[in-house]
């Protein structure tokens, strides 16, 4: 990608305080560690890990829901602290966030005309309540709602509407960004695939660019086929690259061990599938992380360096990857084949 970023994260820390008790010291949290990201117009990246990786904090930091402990948000090349008013408005309206929940994500005392038609006038993007009905039953259209259905509560709607109401909110503010957070995990799996081509049809008629943040694979590879994708574990950076290059050939073994996990449809290639046992299926404490390599209680190639030094996220054939050990290892893909 030769232009220039729209949003980069740099060293970014995000370390959560909480204090149990008054005669305790407080407890801090690393919820994410390190993470350096380049988000380019048009481009979508896929933040994938499980549950505790730090991959919905940092879209949280994108969006300036959280404010870094350490690093900076840098959006169209200024440091979001450090923007006056207008740009600070700039890149609020720029950048939008599409939640897991649409339930929570949506007033239900207000119709769809109200959620829709409330942050128009309030941003002054629409002159008038006429002008910013046009403008609402433009968008409803665009996602595929039906405008007839403006003056309905968010109850009336199935889970498939609510997100792509949500998607319609988010468009009406002309984002350059949209952050989709677990997007299709509370919606049946029958309208998973409705919706996540309606974000790609946004990405390729609109130009936005997506951050996409899950924990399935299927779904981030669909969404950022183009794109890049970035794995997390405990709060660090483990591999990023090109999603076809990582999942492929995935690098680091946290990312082979997740891949293993995944069922195959195919019988065939399932039987030749390599498996990759892991010393222990626990994640462990968020609180209290392993020295070292944060991975090693569970690696299989582990060894004496891996538990003590944190490994740097380096070039690694096309990709990023943090592993010690990666081009000792065994390379690795579904139908277990190996080179080595
Ligand atoms: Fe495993 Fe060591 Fe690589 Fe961590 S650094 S993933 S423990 S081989």
């Amino acid at each position: 990608m030769n232009s220039k970023p729209l949003l980069s994260l740099k060293n970014l820390d995000l370390i959560y305080t909480i204090r149990s008790s008054v005669f305790k010291p407080p407890l801090k949290i690393g919820a994410a560690l390190n993470v350096n990201l380049d988000i380019h117009p048009g481009e979508v990246v896929a933040i994938v890990g499980e549950s505790g990786c730090g991959k919905t904090t940092i879209g949280q930091a994108i969006i300036g829901m959280m404010k870094p402990t350490a690093g900076q948000v840098i959006y169209n090349g200024k440091d979001v602290t450090a923007m006056n008013r207008t740009e600070y408005q700039e890149y609020r309206s720029g950048v939008q966030l599409v939640q897991q929940n649409s339930y929570a994500a949506l007033n239900p005392m207000r119709t769809i005309f109200k959620s829709l038609c409330g942050p128009l006038l309030h941003k002054k993007l629409a002159k008038n309540r006429a002008e910013a009905l046009e403008k609402a039953r433009e968008a409803m259209q665009l996602v595929e709602l039906n405008p007839d259905d403006i003056d309905k509560y968010p109850h009336e709607l199935s889970g498939g509407q609510r997100q792509r109401l949500l998607m319609a909110r988010a468009i009406l503010m002309k984002p350059k960004l949209i952050v989709a957070d677990e997007p299709v995990s509370m919606i049946d799996v029958s309208l998973r695939i409705a919706i996540l081509n309606l974000m790609a049809r946004l990405n390729e008629q609109l130009g936005i660019a997506f951050v996409y943040i899950t924990h399935d694979f299927g779904t981030a590879r669909y969404i950022a086929r183009n794109g890049k994708i970035l794995i997390m574990y405990l709060a660090r950076m483990a591999e990023f690259g090109d999603v076809q290059t990582v999942l492929e050939n995935p690098s680091h073994p946290y990312l082979q061990a997740l891949l293993t996990a995944v069922p195959i449809p195919d019988p065939e290639i399932a039987r030749q599938k390599r498996e990759l046992p892991l010393k222990s299926i626990d994640m462990p404490s968020a609180a209290f992380p392993p020295s070292g390599c944060r991975f090693h209680p569970r690696c299989p190639y582990a060894n004496e360096v891996c538990e003590q030094d944190e490994p740097q996220l380096l070039p690694h054939r096309d990709v990023l990857c943090a592993c010690h050990r990666v081009d000792e290892i065994p390379k690795w893909s579904l139908r277990g084949e190996s080179d080595e």
